[in-house]
């Protein structure tokens, strides 16, 4: 392969996805291709932006004119999807956004890829074998096509989609669209479903990194419900690690659910953000638990997730590097380090939304 198009590069997953391909693959040109809405910022990428193998296109995935001059000027052997309108929230508030980008956005790289690859509807599902493997679309997704669990049980590659958010279903409704046509162009395609990241550059709207700025900045913690959903939790460069090995070594056509075995309560890994960062701002034990403040739900709140992946450990050898108290301690330390990428990015329109939202 000569070119590969990551989508939504520019964002949380996406840096730390474009940083690994750039840095493992010197002969193979990474175009980062994001649109730089709200989510996107160049920033992430300050490191990694002189490397040679690496280029920006602003693009949005949304309008097919401008993905047509991008793939007319690299004619990408691949493509690795994860641009997105990705938080839940939001897709209450504006739904039209994640069906544009989500459902949408995705046909339309969908199409252009139909184009430009010779595909061969002979390998059903996408499933071509390795010899043949010139081009691939992986497309990365979410745990929350699957819905929301019990008390216990794990959600399998097989577990039937039940998304309940805007959000989920306009990305169920990607994934539906990836093997579609896998199934009926022989578009080669892998598509793996992830359990939530956390780690550096994670934009603050999110549950770690608005509680992790709010405990600098002594502002309230706020918790949805009870504070007993549950999670499954994955540091982010374990997430990108995870994409390159899948991109590398995964047969076409197959699913991966990637997660951390990594079960939390959201109360109890508040507290656990708490312990860390009063020790780290030289705060007496349990000071910021005063901060807690439980707000009103989210309609259609999912209880919990929890992924099992199982498989992608017999397949490929894969597994978390780091525990979630690991992780925590190396996210919590980027943060104290970037206060001026956390000022930016929470300046501006950031916080109109954030008063709409809390207050
Ligand atoms: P993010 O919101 O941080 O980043 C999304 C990126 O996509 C941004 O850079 C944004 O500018 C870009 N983008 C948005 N709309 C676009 C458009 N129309 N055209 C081009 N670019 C556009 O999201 P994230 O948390 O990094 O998630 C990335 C992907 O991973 C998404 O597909 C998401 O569904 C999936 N995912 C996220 C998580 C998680 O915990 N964050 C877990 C599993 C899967």
């Amino acid at each position: 392969m000569k070119n590969i198009i990551i989508t939504g590069g520019a964002g949380f997953i996406g840096s730390h996805v474009v940083r690994e391909f750039v840095k493992n693959n010197p002969d193979i040109t990474i175009i980062n291709l994001d649109a730089l809405t709200y989510a996107g910022n160049l920033e992430n990428l300050k490191d990694i932006e002189n490397e040679p193998n690496y280029v920006f296109e602003k693009a949005d995935i949304t309008r097919p004119d401008e993905l047509r001059t991008v793939f007319e000027k690299y004619n990408p052997d691949a493509v690795v999807h994860l641009a997105a309108e990705s938080h839940v929230d939001r897709s209450i508030t504006d739904p039209m956004a994640f069906i544009n980008t989500n459902v949408n956005g995705t046909a339309n790289l969908l199409n252009l890829c139909k184009e430009f690859w010779t595909l061969n509807p002979d390998h059903t599902h996408g499933r071509f074998p390795d010899e043949q493997r010139k081009n691939l679309f992986y497309h990365i997704s979410t745990d929350e096509v699957y819905g929301s669990l019990g008390e216990t049980g794990f959600f399998l590659e097989t577990t039937p989609y039940d998304p309940q958010s805007p959000y989920s279903a306009s990305k169920a409704a990607s994934d539906h669209l990836v093997r579609a046509y896998g199934n009926t162009y022989g578009m080669p395609f892998i598509v793996s479903n992830c359990s939530n990241n956390y780690g550096p550059n994670h934009f603050p709207e999110k549950l770690i990194p608005l509680c992790i700025s709010n405990i600098i900045n002594e502002k309230p913690l706020p918790i949805y419900g009870d504070g007993k959903y549950t999670r499954d939790w994955l540091f982010v460069i374990d997430h990108a690690k995870a994409i390159h090995q899948i991109f590398n070594d995964a047969k076409t056509g197959e699913t991966y659910n990637i997660g951390g075995f990594n079960e939390w309560q959201n109360i109890d890994l508040v507290k656990e953000l708490i312990r860390q960062m009063d020790a780290k701002l030289g705060r007496p034990a349990g000071y910021s638990e005063k901060l807690i403040s439980f707000v009103k739900d989210r309609p259609g709140h999912d209880k919990r997730y929890a992924i099992d992946a199982t498989k992608l450990n017999k397949d490929l050898g894969w597994k978390p590097s780091v525990t979630f108290e690991e992780g925590l301690a190396k996210t919590i330390d980027w943060y104290l380090e970037n206060k001026e990428w956390l000022e930016n990015v929470t300046s501006g329109d950031y916080q109109k939304y954030y008063e709409k939202q809390y207050n």
